[in-house]
């Protein structure tokens, strides 16, 4: 089947917002944010021949504007004092920089602002029909709050993005977050909004950061029922997942009619991530963004902005992940058997850890979890109360 006729030709297709500059988001040499791993999915899309030159579009800088759409003043100030030198960490504390998950690196400012208008300019391609869909990796910061920064993530690329559609596009939005941890950030901007619905598919608080994400948390006021959460148990292998966040999307989308899709594409949830306890392998990467592409397809003329997240096997997992979701937006038939040798053998020599020969993981990736029934079964619960209020049955008052 076409998914793309008529008037789609004369537009690109997708565009990858993407330049080394955006490597500046650095902590230091040994934090587990490390966006080498733009190079090194850059690399191996460009070594599959998925990627050329007229694909790439370089992202801009965000704006001071720009930025207070969805921070504080106060906060993008002390961000830029930081960024300068001019603070200590015991003056920035209180902003959640200057943390040993967050700290302060020079020119922090810049870099974060340049991640922002990377997104920028991905809503601008598919908000003016020039792309059907823009895919920003160095996105994706979920965890920025509107006052201070958390889990790595300074300022929230996503949250601004989507106060730039409302305010430029008036459209409504439709957010889904498949990274492993809670897409805290964005559900607080939008908790009261009723005209962005935010989905977040995570391993349960209980044990992971940020520890929020439950499935009561629903949106309040008007926004009441348009912050869905679906916290998953540990050790959640793919099936499991998938039921879930297919069930869900899919729901929430025909009952929310959005305008536009951005999907939150932090690759954790995969049993080699060190940070997190899910169970995912490369199928998973394989499956979310196919019905991201259907869904915003179906729904939104095309629009889906796609952005990049967590992810902290940078050699083993990532790189596979985010190509496959390339490719899927470039509607390319996704890659079976072994990956480009060149590849390998460009990177192998650099990785601590052996890698991944395959497109998809090999077999026996990890040893089969006992509690396999049983963590399915809760979680299908989980789901059934996420839903419970836009199913049919349900009666407004
Ligand atoms: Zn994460
Ligand atoms: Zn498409």
């Amino acid at each position: 089947m076409a998914k793309h006729t008529g008037n789609d030709k004369l537009k690109k297709h997708a565009v990858y917002v993407y330049s080394e500059e955006q490597l500046g988001y650095k902590f230091s040499e040994t934090h587990p944010f490390n966006q080498k791993r733009l190079i090194l999915t850059t690399d191996l899309l460009r070594k599959m021949n998925a990627l050329s030159d007229q694909d790439i579009v370089i992202p801009r800088i965000a704006t001071d504007d720009e930025l207070l759409l969805a921070h504080d003043p106060r906060y993008v100030d002390i961000v830029k004092k930081a960024s300068k030198g001019l603070m200590t960490s015991s003056q920035t504390e209180s902003f959640g920089i200057g943390t040993e998950d967050t700290p302060i690196f020079p020119n922090m400012h810049e870099a974060s602002a340049r991640l922002v208008g990377g997104t920028l300019t991905a809503v601008d391609y598919v908000m003016e029909n020039k792309a059907l869909h823009a895919l920003n990796l160095g996105g994706g910061l979920h965890h920025g709050f509107h006052g201070r920064a958390s889990g790595f993530c300074i300022y929230n690329d996503s949250s601004v993005a989507i106060k730039y559609i409302q305010q430029k596009y008036k459209a409504r939005v439709l957010y889904i977050d498949t990274d492993a941890h809670h897409g805290d950030g964005v559900q607080w901007s939008f908790y009261e909004d009723p005209d962005v619905c935010t989905i977040s598919i995570h391993e349960t608080g209980r044990y992971l950061f940020p520890g929020t994400g439950n499935v009561t948390e629903r949106g309040s006021g008007l926004g009441y029922g348009t912050s869905f959460n679906l916290p998953i148990d540990a050790f959640t292998e793919d099936e499991s997942f998938l039921d879930l966040y297919m069930t869900a999307f899919r729901e929430i989308a025909t009952h929310f009619k959005p305008d536009v899709i951005i999907t939150q594409n932090g690759a954790d949830a995969h049993y080699l991530d060190p940070l997190t306890h899910l169970y995912g392998t490369m199928k998973l990467y394989q499956e979310i963004p196919k019905l991201a592409h259907q869904l915003a397809h179906e729904f939104c003329d095309g629009k889906w902005i796609a952005v990049g997240g967590g992810g902290y096997d940078i050699w083993r997992v990532v790189p596979r992940a985010w190509s496959l979701l390339w490719m899927e937006m470039n509607d390319m038939e996704l890659p079976q058997g072994k990956l480009p040798k060149e590849w390998l053998d460009q990177w192998q020599k650099d990785s601590p850890v052996q890698l991944i020969p395959t497109w998809m993981d090999p077999e026996n990736l990890y040893e089969p979890i006992p509690r396999k029934e049983e963590i399915t079964e809760k979680n299908k619960q989980v789901l059934d109360k996420a839903l419970y209020h836009i199913r049919p049955h349900y009666e407004k008052e």
